[in-house]
């Protein structure tokens, strides 16, 4: 994995999307994209996993209902591959809060609010290694 780490990347179709029944439509999304799925799988986080996950926030005023959301209900956490990955993955997302995202995004397109924002993407390689490390072993890969 790590000769490739530049092309992969992480990310979160969250709760709400997940929710809304908007997982196949994401994923289509995602693959249309030109994105490579590596590893997939639908998790439920407890609250302490989402504590953990989203640590660097935790100063944060959100980072309560944040977390709070994230264990709400069922995620699909995956490894995407793409050249740029990590740039590739953010521009597909769009910017943070939905009513600030392009169209053509995935948060334009099935965002609520900037709290409940469909995805989540890695926001620099060393993150990405990070979080895919936090949620997949070795053998999740293919
Ligand atoms: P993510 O890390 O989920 O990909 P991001 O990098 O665009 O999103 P961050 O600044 O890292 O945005 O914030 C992490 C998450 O915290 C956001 O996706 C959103 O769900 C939530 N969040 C960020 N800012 C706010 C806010 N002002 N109010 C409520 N929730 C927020
Ligand atoms: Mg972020």
């Amino acid at each position: 994995m790590a000769e490739q780490a530049g092309n992969l990347t992480f990310g979160i179709i969250k709760p709400d999307a997940v929710r809304a029944g908007k997982t196949g439509a994401i994923l289509q999304r995602i693959t249309d994209a030109g994105f490579k799925l590596r590893a997939l799988k639908l998790i439920h986080m407890t609250k302490p996993e989402a504590e953990g996950f989203y640590a660097v926030h935790r100063e944060r005023p959100f980072f309560p209902d944040l977390t709070a959301f994230m264990s709400s209900a069922p995620c699909v956490v995956m490894a995407l591959e793409k050249e740029n990955a990590v740039k590739s993955w953010r521009d597909l997302m769009g910017a943070t809060d939905p009513a600030k995202a392009d169209e053509g995004t995935l948060r334009k397109e099935f965002a609520t609010s900037i709290g409940e924002n469909a995805v989540h993407g890695s926001d620099s390689e060393e993150n990405a290694a990070a979080e895919l490390a936090y949620f997949f072993s070795r053998l999740e890969f293919v």
